[in-house]
C-alpha cells in the first residue's frame, strides 16, 4: 500500500447535494477524508476544498466514484504569499518546500521566496511559526 494525498477542488452538481459522497469516500476507499472548505446548500450546485489521505490506488477509484457521479474535480494549487516585512528568517519554510522556492541567500542570510518555483502545494504554511504564510483560498 502507497499511502499518499492530495488536495482537490471539488464542484458538485444539484443532484448530487444530498448524497453522502463523503461517507462513501471513507466507507468504501477508506480514505481520510479532511474539509478544507465547503459550501453546499439543498438542492443547488455546490463547492468544496478536500484534502484525500490514504492509498494511491484507493484515491485513483475514489476519484472515478466522484465523476461517474458528474462530480467535477480539479487539483488545488495555492496562490501563495508571505508577509515579507514580518518574516525572521528561520527557515522553518525552507525544509518542507519540495521545490526551492523557498530558499536561503547565502549572501544576505535572509530566506527568500521565489513564486515562480512553487507549486502551490501548501506544505510551507504549518511550517512557519509566524503564520506569515498563506494562500489567497483560505
Ligand atoms: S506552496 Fe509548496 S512549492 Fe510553494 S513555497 Fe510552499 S512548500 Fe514551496
Ligand atoms: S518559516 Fe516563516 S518566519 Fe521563518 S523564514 Fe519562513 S516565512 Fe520567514
Amino acid at each position: 500500500m502507497k499511502e499518499t494525498s492530495t488536495r482537490l477542488v471539488l464542484h458538485f452538481p444539484k443532484e448530487t447535494w444530498d448524497k453522502p459522497v463523503i461517507y462513501k469516500l471513507v466507507k468504501d476507499y477508506d480514505l481520510v477524508v479532511n474539509i478544507l472548505r465547503a459550501e453546499i446548500l439543498p438542492k443547488m450546485e455546490g463547492s468544496a476544498v478536500v484534502e484525500l489521505r490514504g492509498d494511491r490506488k484507493k484515491i485513483g477509484e475514489a476519484v472515478k466514484f466522484l465523476r461517474s457521479l458528474k462530480i467535477k474535480l480539479k487539483p488545488l494549487e495555492l496562490d501563495i504569499f508571505r508577509e515579507d516585512e514580518k518574516c525572521v528568517h528561520c527557515g522553518a519554510c525552507i525544509a518542507p518546500c519540495p521545490t526551492n522556492a523557498f530558499y536561503l541567500d547565502p549572501k544576505t542570510y535572509r530566506v527568500e521566496f521565489n513564486k515562480d518555483k512553487c507549486v502551490g502545494c501548501g506544505h510551507c504554511i504549518p511550517a512557519c511559526p509566524l503564520r506569515i504564510i498563506y494562500s489567497a483560498e483560505f
